[in-house]
């Protein structure tokens, strides 16, 4: 257990006076999730999609069974499942079921393709899987037992269900490699429930708030901070299917809380929505740079400054500007409660903590260039701190792309185009853009003449809709240095 005096000087802003700052409620995330359910039963927990609410008896029994039924299809603690759906309340249930049950969640966004899919089967070898398209759930194998989100298989035993230790992993979450081969975040009990407990903690999170939760449930951002901070905290959370401004200004009068990517706050300050969120407790920011004049529109428009905060998901959330105190746009505020923050020499930011996984799945050369010798994590962004000791965010040192929110590896998309046989050669950027943050765009050198939308499509055929190019240039030859390797800084 981590108390206030042990996490840090920073670590004071975060937690309110004569709180109890213990980053392991109930030891497992169904250990503390049960004990919320079990102290009020009633409580309205989630609005599903289709308006109904569902109470933390309805969770707690509807889960319980789920967590029997893929138990008693031969599923073993430990096991992987596959969950990729739309968010739905069914979803959460499975989810929450499949955990009771102490299986591993591998959460896997459902507009991937098949390729995609396979890929991440064939490194997490599930043998389940929740899925809204049984066409999606036959792409990964043979053996593997595919359910809807209803999970509609005959009754099991409901004996030993919540047994899972703090040490043992409960979600598989695929950070794409800059190879182009997945790698798996395999986030513990101790890591996720940590990670929910710190933002609990520096969010005033109350069992009263209300979080209108629009972020996708295959992230850790929505699944993570969203859903599994809402049942920590013994709240409640409206469930919508996807970010539509019109719908979030239609239900933000309903909520006390909303997380956005600086993507979904410019589509509101773009829409004339913003206002909308002026009654709320508290919006934050994360997934990827808020810039300051962003902010500084949302806060006009809501009376708020938005609050800004930073993690990933091999860490969860490692610091956020203060509830309470000053929010200074342009930074990612002070390290959260438990988390230790340092700056490397070349300014790279290393983190250590109860919420940062031990090690990738299966992937023992991925943990030598992720972790240093000292067992520090290398986030791989750069970073500053200001007068305050507040983090500022200078750059990547890797070059990963963020779109929307959404991370895309260059490595990935261009071996996706590599397969075109018009495409010689091709460099993937991330070109600045008011809409997205950043704009996937492809460089390439070609053999004959091919259109771009025709390269476009290709690419479409074998990635989700997020890593395809916005954009495809053409050039005679790619920027390189003396040995060889693409100058990508001069491509932006
Ligand atoms: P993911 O693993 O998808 O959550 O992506 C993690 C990466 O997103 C981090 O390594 C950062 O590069 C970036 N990121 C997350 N939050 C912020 C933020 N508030 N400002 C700048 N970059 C961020």
């Amino acid at each position: 257990m981590v108390r206030q005096d042990e996490t840090g000087p920073a670590a004071g802003v975060h937690v309110p006076p004569g709180a109890d700052a213990d980053l392991l409620p109930g030891g497992s995330l169904p250990g503390s999730w049960t004990a919320r359910w079990a102290a009020r039963p009633a409580w309205p927990q989630l609005r599903d999609v289709d308006g109904r609410w569902l109470s933390s008896l309805e969770l707690e029994e509807r889960s319980r069974r789920v967590a029997a039924r893929l138990r008693g299809a031969g599923l073993a603690p430990g096991d992987r499942v596959v969950v990729s759906a739309a968010a739905s309340a069914a979803l959460v249930v499975a989810h929450v079921g499949a955990l009771r049950a102490g299986l591993v969640v591998v959460p896997v966004n459902a507009a991937y393709t098949r390729t995609e899919v396979a890929a991440l089967a064939a490194d997490a070898c599930p043998r389940a899987a929740v899925v809204d398209d049984p066409e999606r759930g036959r792409w990964l194998g043979e053996d593997v037992v595919v359910v809807d989100p209803a999970v509609d298989l005959p009754d099991g035993p409901e004996d030993g269900l919540d047994a899972a230790g703090p040490d043992d992993a409960a979600v598989l979450i695929y950070t794409s490699g800059t190879t182009g081969r997945p790698k798996g975040a395999p986030l513990t009990h101790a890591n996720l429930l940590a990670g929910a407990a710190a933002v609990g903690l520096a969010w005033r999170w109350a069992p009263e708030d209300r979080l209108l939760l629009t972020l996708p449930l295959f992230h850790v951002h929505g699944l993570g901070v969203g859903l599994h901070g809402t049942l920590t905290a013994g709240a409640s959370a409206v469930l919508r299917p996807g970010f539509d401004a019109a719908d979030v200004a239609a239900r933000a009068g309903d909520a006390t809380l909303f997380f956005g990517v600086p993507a979904i706050y410019q589509r509101l300050v773009a829409s004339g929505h913003a206002p909308a969120l002026r009654g709320l407790r508290l919006c934050v920011s994360g997934s990827a740079p808020l810039p300051p004049s962003l902010a500084a529109a949302v806060a006009a428009a809501t009376g708020e400054v938005p609050l800004e905060r930073y993690g990933m998901t091999e860490t969860m959330m490692l610091t956020s500007n203060p509830y309470a105190g000053e929010r200074r746009p342009g930074t990612v505020g002070l390290p959260l409660p438990g988390v230790d923050v340092r700056l490397a020499g070349d300014g790279e930011i290393q983190v250590r903590g109860p919420n940062v996984i031990a090690g990738y799945w299966r992937r023992p050369d991925a943990d030598a260039d992720a972790f240093t010798a000292d067992g520090w994590f290398r986030t791989g962004d750069l970073g500053e701190h200001d007068d305050a000791g507040y983090l500022r965010i200078a750059g990547r040192s890797k070059d990963l792309i963020i779109t929307g929110g959404f991370n895309v590896h260059p490595r990935e998309v261009e071996e996706a185009l590599l397969t075109h046989p018009s495409v010689r050669e091709v460099a993937v950027v991330g070109r600045p853009s008011e809409a997205w943050g950043e704009e996937v765009t492809a460089v390439v050198v070609a053999e004959g003449a091919p259109a771009a939308e025709a390269l476009r499509a290709h690419a479409a055929e074998r990635l989700a809709p997020y890593k395809v190019p916005k954009r495809v240039e053409f050039a005679d030859a790619l920027p390189r240095n003396a040995l060889g390797k693409v100058l990508r800084h001069e491509l932006r």
